[in-house]
C-alpha cells in the first residue's frame, strides 16, 4: 500500500536545540545566518536561559517561520518539591505519552550544583532495595526526553545564580541498558558547542554490565563510570541485585579493570550499606580482596529505607562511619555518601515512575 500522499497542512517536524545537523539545515533553508541560531542554542543549552526569554534577547531576530519549528524541550515540568532540609530539588516531569519521570537537583554546601537524571521510567532490574526497579520498566525515553532533564536543571540553577556542571545517571533506570540513547545523550552533553559538559564532570551509574561498562569507556574514556557493587559475596550480590546471576563478580572485576585502564583513573564503587547483609567482617573481607589492585574511589552509601519493599536495615551511622575508617585504614580512597533530599523521596533509590 503506498503511502498518503503529504497534506499542505501537515506540521513539519519540530526540531530540538541540540540537533545541530538539523539546526544547520533549518538555517540554510531560512537564508539564516548559523552563527544567530548557535546563539540561541548556546544561551539554552549552556547558560540556562528559557527558551522564549533567549529569543527575544537576541539582537537579530530569528524569522518567524523557523522559531517556529524549534522545539525547546520534550518534558513538562508538573512538580516541583525542594527539601526543608537541605539543597535538593525534586522534578517531576511529564512525557508527551503521559509517563512521569523525576530527576533531582542537587546544591552542595560547597556551591557544587549536580543534576541526578533519569534515562528510563522505572526499571527492570528489579533490585531488592530500590523503588525505581519495584514495578518493572514502564517506560524507555527518547534522546529529546532525557535531554529535557538537563534543560530543565540549568534553567533552575541559573535562575539561582548558580552553574549547573555535574550531572550523574543515577535516577530512575539502568543506563547502560539503554546503551545506544545514552552514547547518543553523553555525545551532545558533552559536545563544546552544545550543552559542553565536561565529561570528567558527567557520571554514569550501572548495575554492572560487564561488556556494556567496557564499550562506554572505550568511546567515552573520560566520562565517570560508578558501579553499584553492593556486595562482594556473590551469593549475597544476587539476592540483591537479580542480574548479578548472569554476571559474576570475576567478570565484573575484570571490566572494572578495563575501564579504569581506558580511563587512566579510578572507578567509582557504590556500596550500600546494609545491616547484618552487606557489613559483616566477612563481607567486608570478601570487599577488601575484590578491591584489591584496582584504581577504585569506594562510595560507601546508607540505605534509605523505602518502605513499599522495606526488608532491609540500615547500618547504624557509627557503624557506618566504623567502616569507612577501616576501608581507609587499608589504603583504600573511601566516602561515606551524604544523602540529600530524603524529606522529599528524592534520596538514593526512592524515585518511582
Ligand atoms: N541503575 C543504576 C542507577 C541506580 S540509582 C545503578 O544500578 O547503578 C543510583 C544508586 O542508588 C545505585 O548505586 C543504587 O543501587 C542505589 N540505591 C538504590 N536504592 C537505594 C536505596 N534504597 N538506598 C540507597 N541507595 C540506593
Amino acid at each position: 500500500m503506498k503511502a498518503p500522499p503529504a497534506l499542505a497542512t501537515d506540521p513539519e517536524p519540530v526540531i530540538s536545540l541540540h540537533d545541530a545537523p538539523a539546526l544547520a539545515a533549518l538555517a540554510r533553508e531560512h537564508r539564516t545566518d548559523p552563527q544567530h541560531l548557535a546563539k540561541l542554542t548556546r544561551r539554552v543549552l549552556q547558560h540556562g536561559d528559557d527558551f522564549c526569554a533567549a529569543l527575544t534577547s537576541l539582537k537579530t531576530p530569528l524569522p518567524a517561520p523557523l522559531v517556529a519549528r524549534l522545539t525547546p524541550g520534550a518534558l513538562i515540568l508538573v512538580k516541583r518539591r525542594d527539601s526543608a532540609r537541605d539543597g535538593a530539588t525534586k522534578l517531576l516531569f511529564q512525557t508527551r505519552a503521559g509517563e512521569r519521570i523525576e530527576s533531582v537537583l542537587l546544591r552542595a554546601r560547597s556551591g557544587r550544583t549536580t543534576l541526578c537524571l533519569s534515562i528510563q521510567s522505572g526499571c527492570a532490574f528489579g533490585c531488592s532495595f530500590c523503588a525505581s526497579g519495584a514495578s518493572g520498566l514502564r517506560a524507555r525515553l527518547t534522546l529529546d526526553e532525557v535531554l529535557a532533564q538537563v534543560i530543565h536543571g540549568r534553567q533552575i540553577a541559573a535562575s539561582e545564580g548558580l552553574n549547573l556542571r555535574n550531572l550523574v545517571f543515577m535516577g530512575m533506570g539502568e543506563p547502560l541498558a539503554e546503551e545506544a540513547l545514552l552514547h547518543d545523550c553523553l555525545e551532545r552533553l558533552t559536545t563544546a558547542t552544545l550543552f559542553g559538559f565536561s565529561p570528567r564532570r558527567v557520571c554514569v551509574s550501572t548495575v554492572g554490565l560487564p561488556e556494556e561498562m567496557v564499550r562506554l569507556a572505550q568511546r567515552f574514556p573520560s566520562v565517570r563510570q560508578a558501579l553499584s557493587l553492593h556486595s562482594a559475596v556473590a551469593n549475597e550480590r544476587a539476592a540483591l541485585i537479580p542480574v548479578a546471576r548472569e554476571h559474576s563478580l570475576d567478570d565484573l572485576r575484570r571490566a572494572a579493570l578495563e575501564v579504569t585502564r581506558l580511563a587512566g583513573g579510578r572507578i567509582l564503587i557504590e556500596y550500600l550499606l546494609l545491616a547484618g547483609r552487606t557489613d559483616r567482617p566477612e563481607d567486608e573481607r570478601a570487599l577488601y580482596a575484590w578491591l584489591d589492585g584496582l584504581s577504585a574511589h569506594l562510595n560507601l552509601i546508607p540505605y534509605n529505607p523505602i518502605w513499599r519493599i522495606a526488608d532491609h536495615t540500615p547500618t547504624p551511622h557509627s557503624a557506618a562511619l566504623a567502616f569507612a575508617r577501616r576501608c581507609r585504614a587499608r589504603g583504600i580512597p573511601t566516602t561515606l555518601r551524604r544523602s540529600l533530599g530524603t524529606d522529599i523521596s528524592a534520596a538514593c533509590g526512592a524515585l518511582t515512575p
